[in-house]
C-alpha cells in the first residue's frame, strides 16, 4: 500500500528545512529588535471564536474551515485555525495579560488550515508568521509593522516586493462609504456572480475582493474619498512615517482585505517574483476587534504573512554548514572506542558522525566525503589505546596524530 499526504499539504524534507530555518531565524531576530514577544496558541479553537472575529460572511469562515467536534463538549464545535489572529487575541484576553501592561507587541509562527482548492502557492495546511500590536491607536505603530515586515524580507534577500496601502475608514465614515458603494453597485447587481449577489446585502465591501467581477467593479467609489478627517489624518501620519523610514509604498484604493475586523489602515505586500498568488503578507488596523471579543477597547494593528510564499520568493537553495568531523573506525578497533571519542567531541561542541554499519575503512571514507566534513578522524587500536586520533584534513589531505584534547582544540579553532 502506498500512502500519500493529503492534497494541499506538504512535507518539508531535511534539504528544504535549511531555507525554512534561515527565514525563521531572520524573523525571530527582527521581531526581537522591534520589541515583539512570541506567543503560541492551540491549532484549533472553538468555531464560535472565528465567527466572532474573522467574520461570518468572510469566505474563510463560510467555506474554508475544517470543523469537527466532541459531542461531550457543550461549548460547541472546534475548527482548525484558518488564521492566527483570533487565537492570539483570545489568549491575550483570557490570560489576563492586559492587567500587566496595556500595550502588547506579540508575534507568532505556526500552521493554519483552509479547505480550499489546492493550487500553486496555496495549501490546505500552510504556515503563517505575523504580529499583533495590541493597545495603541498610534498610526506610527501601523507604519512600524510595515517597516518590520520589510526588514524581514531584506534579511532573507527578497528584494522584488511592493507595498500597497489603503484606508477603509472607521465606524464614523465607513457607513457613508457603504451607502455610496451600494448605490453604485445596485445597477450592476444582475451582472455579478452569485457570491457577490449574496455579499451585496451582507457585506458589500467584499465585492471589491471578487476576482471574477473585477473588471465590472473598476470604477466604483473609493473608500479613501469618504474617510473622515480623523481617518485622513491617521493615514497621513502612516505615510509620513513610511517615508521617514524610507520604505517604498503606494496608495491603492482597491485594497480592502478579506476579513471583517479591519478599520482605517489596510495593506498588502506582494512580490513580482511569484505568479498569480503573489501576496506575501496582508495586514491592517483593527480598532474594534479586541473590545468586541471581551477585551479592553484598544486600538490594534497587525499583519500575517505566508511563510511558503516568502520561501518561494526567496527562491534558491540553502545548504546546511558541513560537520566538523567524520570518525572512521580503522583496523579491528572496538567500535565502542570510536563511539566514546565521537561523544566526547560532540560534548566539546563539535559536530560530526560515525559509521553505524560496521563497514570497511574505504566505505567509511566515502561517507566522510559525502558529509563534507572538514576532518576525517581515524581511530585504530593503537590510537584508542593512547587516547589519540589521526586527523586528516579533507581539503589538503594532510595527516597528523594528536591527543584527543589537541584534536578538540584544532577542530574548534577551525570553526572560528
Ligand atoms: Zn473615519
Ligand atoms: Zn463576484
Amino acid at each position: 500500500m502506498n500512502f500519500q499526504a493529503p492534497e494541499g499539504t506538504k512535507d518539508i524534507t531535511p534539504d528544504q528545512v535549511v531555507l525554512w530555518n534561515r527565514l525563521e531565524k531572520a524573523a525571530r531576530e527582527t521581531f526581537s529588535r522591534f520589541g515583539y514577544e512570541e506567543v503560541r496558541t492551540p491549532i484549533f479553537e472553538y468555531t464560535s471564536l472565528f465567527y466572532k472575529s474573522s467574520g461570518e460572511t468572510t469566505d474563510i469562515v463560510e467555506k474554508e474551515m475544517f470543523t469537527f467536534g466532541d459531542p461531550e463538549d457543550k461549548k460547541g464545535t472546534y475548527s482548525l485555525r484558518p488564521e492566527l489572529t483570533p487565537g492570539t487575541i483570545r489568549a491575550l484576553i483570557e490570560q489576563g495579560l492586559f492587567a500587566k501592561k496595556n500595550f502588547w507587541k506579540v508575534w507568532y509562527l505556526g500552521p493554519a488550515f483552509r479547505k480550499e482548492r489546492p493550487q500553486k502557492g496555496r495549501y490546505r495546511q500552510f504556515t503563517q508568521i505575523g504580529v499583533e500590536a495590541v493597545g495603541s491607536p498610534d498610526p506610527l505603530v501601523d507604519a512600524e509593522t510595515m517597516v518590520l515586515f520589510a526588514e524581514i524580507l531584506k534579511a532573507v534577500g527578497v528584494t522584488a516586493w511592493e507595498l500597497r496601502v489603503n484606508s477603509i475608514g472607521c465606524g464614523d465614515c465607513r457607513p457613508k462609504y457603504r451607502d455610496a458603494l451600494k448605490e453604485a453597485i445596485r445597477p450592476l447587481l444582475p451582472t455579478l456572480d452569485e457570491n457577490c449577489k449574496r455579499r451585496f446585502e451582507r457585506n458589500v465591501f467584499r465585492i471589491l475582493d471578487c476576482k471574477v467581477d473585477a473588471d465590472k467593479t473598476q470604477n466604483l467609489p473609493r473608500a479613501i474619498d469618504y474617510t473622515c478627517d480623523k481617518c485622513k489624518a491617521h493615514l497621513a501620519v502612516v505615510e509620513t512615517a513610511l517615508q521617514a523610514a524610507a520604505v517604498p509604498y503606494r496608495i491603492d484604493p482597491r485594497i480592502v482585505r478579506g476579513l471583517d475586523y479591519y478599520t482605517r489602515t489596510v495593506y498588502e505586500f506582494s512580490s513580482s517574483a511569484l505568479g498569480a498568488q503573489n501576496a506575501l503578507a496582508g495586514g491592517g488596523r483593527y480598532d474594534t476587534l479586541v473590545g468586541s471579543m471581551g477585551g479592553p477597547e484598544v486600538g490594534s494593528v497587525g499583519f500575517a504573512a505566508g511563510v511558503e510564499r516568502i520561501l518561494l520568493a526567496m527562491g534558491g537553495e540553502a545548504t546546511a554548514p558541513p560537520p566538523d568531523f567524520y570518525a572512521v573506525a580503522a583496523g579491528d578497533v572496538a567500535r565502542t572506542e570510536v563511539f566514546k571519542t565521537v561523544v566526547a567531541l560532540r560534548r566539546a561542541g563539535l559536530s560530526g558522525d560515525m559509521d553505524f554499519e560496521a563497514r570497511s575503512v574505504k566505505a567509511q571514507m566515502r561517507s566522510a566525503n559525502k558529509t563534507g566534513a572538514r576532518y576525517a578522524l581515524f581511530i585504530g587500536p593503537e590510537e584508542a589505546q593512547k587516547g589519540a586520533v589521526k586527523l586528516k584534513d579533507m581539503k589538503d589531505g594532510a595527516e597528523q596524530t594528536v591527543s584527543l584534547d589537541e584534536a578538540v582544540r584544532k577542530l574548534q579553532g577551525g570553526t572560528s
